[in-house]
């Protein structure tokens, strides 16, 4: 067991607006309906400050994402109806309608957002719910240009014959979307976005730990005006209505993210009618400071942020910080440093700048990694330590003296600890820095733009920051190399996962 350091909570205080949404059993979205589950079941979601229940909410089983699938195949084969006939423009600026909507509710969706998940609500106000309203604003401009091409072609067996030849971009058909925890609103948006602008229907199933805000988006989705059943949200457990989901003969497609353990098993449920997957999963991210970095403490700054946002609950966290060997000591000891001056408390308080972990059992997992991180001999610089014993917290931990087959430098943590890793030149720093399952994202600090490129080029990842750390944008593809998944999110190339390419040929 780990050691437990004393920490103080302030009142937990909700909004009366907050509360009135509390105060009832949530209930699922299907045909445009807002319904308990069939079998009348409902499931906790609990405060992670301090692990008190806050709402109960309608649990989807099976049966209810049969019937969510059905409405979404209904509106998705009816060729006539408002969805498949609503006219590009249209559909852009109803997509566009529901980012406006998100900015309008902000206040509301934060603190929604920071009681169900444990992130401070400032974190919430400028970065999930900004960047949520954000992903459909972007989206809504595709709509209207989902174009295919002309293609000059040959048939070289039929000589003299005349073609006229074309692509159409056809939506894939009905979509089943499972998404995480970590940020429960803005996942949603990443995977809504590109999937109406495309034109197709939807049944989201949110994490079970933080249902609120996507249940929240439902309402605001009907106030925008989508049709009836184009998006269905059906809460539930992963077990239950997620692997319902993934494994339904009626559903196209299935856009998951997760960790990677899930993921494969979402690869096998798939098997059963071929459905088209795209995963965003795991990542182990190396974060590279050279001893050449133009401004150190920008470095050191920017290692800190790289694991401790979102307390290291991101799977793009810089979770490996691989420093060459000359400025080592100075930049552990500075990230170590930032990591003790970090205030925790309630997300709730506006003075909290990291909150809890999400739930009891991410604690658990969390503190099993310090446990062997410790057992196996590395040294806790800052941290290493659970605090309080009501809600889920950790101290943002940062371990030296480890060695490349240690648990903690080799799995996903999914929590505030950084393991440090000194390295000597480029060669020893690539094959170290790729010698991992995942390749996900990995961040290069260096003054030298040369470096900078090349060291780009050989990491196998799908994002590399430079001199930066997290940034993130609508327009930017994120996802991953490796067991890091399939298929990428955001920018222009989400549209090809949410696209068929149908080739038509005329005889002229
Ligand atoms: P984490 O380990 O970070 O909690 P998971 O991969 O377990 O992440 O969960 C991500 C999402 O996958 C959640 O919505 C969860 O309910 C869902 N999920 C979990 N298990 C399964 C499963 N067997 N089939 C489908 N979805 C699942």
């Amino acid at each position: 067991m780990i050691e437990t350091a004393p920490l103080e909570i302030k009142d937990i205080k909700f909004s009366a607006k907050a509360q009135a949404y509390l105060s009832s059993p949530r209930q699922m979205l299907i045909n445009g309906q807002w319904i308990p589950s069939l079998s009348g079941q409902t499931f906790p979601v609990f405060n992670p400050a301090n692990g008190q229940e806050i709402a109960q909410i309608a649990s989807g089983d099976k049966e209810d994402i049969d019937a969510a699938v059905q409405a979404a195949r209904k509106v998705f084969d009816d060729e006539r109806g408002p969805w498949r006939r609503m006219i590009p423009s249209e559909r852009g600026k109803l997509i566009w309608k529901i980012g406006d909507l998100i900015l309008e509710n902000a206040e509301e969706l934060a603190e929604l957002e920071s009681i169900d998940n444990g992130k401070p609500i400032s974190v919430a106000k400028v970065a999930d719910i900004p960047l949520a309203a954000d992903l459909f604003h972007y989206m809504a401009g595709w709509v209207t240009k989902m174009e295919g091409r002309t293609i000059p072609i040959s048939v070289a067996y039929a000589p003299g014959a005349e073609f006229h030849a074309y692509t159409l971009r056809e939506p894939v058909g009905v979509v089943g979307q499972i998404i995480p925890w970590n940020f429960p609103l803005l996942m949603a948006a990443w995977k809504l976005g590109p999937a109406l602008a495309t034109g197709n229907t939807i049944v989201l199933k949110p994490a079970e730990q933080t249902p609120l805000t996507a249940l929240r988006l439902g309402e605001l989705l009907i106030e925008a005006g989508l049709p009836d059943g184009v998006v269905n949200i059906v809460p539930g457990y992963g077990e239950t209505a997620g692997a319902a989901l993934a494994a339904h003969d009626k559903v196209d497609k299935v856009a998951f993210t997760g960790s990677t353990e899930v993921g494969k098993m979402i690869v096998k449920a798939s098997t059963g009618n071929l459905k088209k997957l795209t995963l965003e999963l795991g990542g182990k991210s190396p974060n590279i400071v050279f001893a050449d970095v133009q401004d150190i403490d920008a470095a050191i700054q920017g290692a800190a942020n790289a694991i401790f946002f979102n307390h290291g609950q991101c799977c793009c966290a810089g979770s490996r910080l691989m420093v060459e060997e000359a400025i080592f000591d100075q930049v552990v000891e500075g990230v170590g440093e930032l990591a003790k001056r970090i205030k925790l408390g309630a997300g709730t308080d506006a003075e909290t700048e990291m909150g809890p972990l999400v739930s009891e059992e991410q604690l658990n997992r969390v503190s099993g990694y310090l446990e062997s991180g410790q057992a196996d001999g590395a040294c806790a610089v800052a941290g290493g330590r659970r605090l309080g014993n009501a809600g889920y917290f950790v101290q943002p931990t940062v371990f030296s003296q480890v060695k490349p087959d240690m648990k903690i430098v080799r799995e996903e943590i999914f929590g505030p600890v950084v393991v440090a890793e000194p390295f000597k030149d480029s060669a020893q720093l690539i094959s170290s820095a790729n010698d991992n399952d995942y390749g996900l994202a990995a961040a290069v600090w260096t003054r030298d733009v040369s470096k900078a490129h090349r060291t780009a080029r050989q990491l196998r990842a799908g994002t590399v920051w430079i001199n930066c750390y997290n940034v993130f944008d609508a327009a930017l593809p994120f996802g991953g190399y490796k067991q890091s998944g399939w298929g990428r999110e955001m920018g222009q190339e989400v549209l090809n996962n949410y696209t068929e390419t149908k080739a038509v040929c005329i005889g002229l």
